[in-house]
């Protein structure tokens, strides 16, 4: 009898052990509907936003050295609601980004776009650029833009805003043709792939002030432009990409960071990319007064990064965060003097 209770105990204790011990609320499945579909746009919005934030940020740095730049491209500095290919999105992402809305829609502009200081705006709604009737077939407005594009012509833009029709004209924007891409990802990373400039969404909570997060992108376009690229291994990139580009910068950026991977570099590129980033930061019109503060930021949330020795393959903290300054330093002197703002390159 005994054993058979002491049976009973341990059988009890580990049926207790093997689920909740309280109740489970009912919920209404039409509000757990309704909550599953809150949650997925509010994550979208907040996709849309940052890689609003990354153009935002990255576009005077593109633009302000495309004469520093071998590879440019010419960029309408728009996006638009002109998604080609309509049935690979979800309800909710056709929701979010206005895919199939009526018409052609202006869905952001870049402030230090040329399109921007011609007065376009966001919610404009497209009846003509140039000779290009806006028209259902989105392939074509696609083809018509990059058109326009190539010839470099300026674009005349015929719109409506509050049911009243307008028009601007503006020039396109020569830039370095390193597209930017939001990667989703939770590290505090960036990656360049000498196409392209690649940049998590852990970096992007982590550089919260405008100026740190163009250090980062400076400092891959940096990679891109310096040519570092074809001489590294490759190192496998976790992470969606995530391009909103839509008749944006005129080039396909999608998936090809996911085939490439990103590189490793070694600490003689890091400090290059660090010292020439400097310099487009600085041209985009960034205040690099603090910008140095971003490595012992980094140093505080990474211990690991101010001790490493001199032979690893990044640079630790506080080597960066002196070379910076000095880097600094070395643009303030040439500013006094009104020398060009170009790198000083190795004295032969
Ligand atoms: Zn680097």
């Amino acid at each position: 009898m005994i054993k058979f209770l002491k049976f009973l105990v341990l059988s009890t204790l580990i049926l207790s052990c093997a689920g909740p011990a309280t109740q489970r609320l009912n919920i209404d499945s039409n509000a757990l509907d309704a909550e599953t579909k809150l949650q997925q746009t509010l994550a979208l919005q907040k996709i849309k936003e940052r890689y609003e934030r990354l153009q935002r940020v990255g576009y005077p740095i593109l633009k302000n050295s495309g004469d520093l730049c071998d590879n440019t491209v010419n960029s309408i500095g728009v996006m638009f609601n002109a998604y080609v290919d309509t049935d690979k999105y979800s309800e909710i992402e056709k929701e979010v980004y206005g895919i199939d809305e009526e018409g052609i829609k202006v869905t952001y502009v870049i402030p230090s776009s040329a399109a921007f200081k011609s007065g376009l705006r966001k919610n404009d709604e497209i009846l003509k650029i140039n000779n290009l009737e806006v028209s259902s077939d989105r392939e074509k407005f696609h083809k018509g833009l990059e058109k326009f594009r190539n010839k470099s012509e300026t674009l005349k833009v015929e719109f409506l805003r509050d049911g009243v029709s307008k028009s601007v004209s503006f020039d396109l924007d020569l830039i370095c043709n390193y597209p930017i891409l939001l990667v989703q990802n939770d590290s505090v990373n960036a990656f360049a792939n000498g196409s392209q400039i690649g940049i998590t969404t852990g970096m992007i909570r982590f550089a919260q002030r405008d100026e740190d997060l163009g250090l980062v992108i400076a400092h891959e376009l940096g990679h891109n432009m310096m040519g570092h690229i074809s001489k590294l291994r490759t190192n496998s990139l976790l992470g969606t990409i995530v391009d909103l580009a839509a008749a944006y910068y005129g080039v396909n950026t999608q998936g090809v960071f996911g085939q490439t991977g990103a590189r490793m570099y070694s600490q003689e590129f890091e400090a290059e990319a660090d010292y020439v980033g400097i310099y487009y930061l600085e041209r985009a019109g960034y205040s690099t007064e603090n910008v140095a503060n971003f490595w012992r930021e980094m140093a505080v949330e990474h211990p690991g990064s101010i001790n490493q020795s001199h032979t690893s393959t990044h640079p630790a903290t506080p080597e960066r965060f002196l070379e910076i300054n000095a880097a600094i330093k070395e643009i303030e002197e040439k500013k006094k003097s009104n020398q060009q703002l170009i790198p000083n390159t190795v004295a032969e």
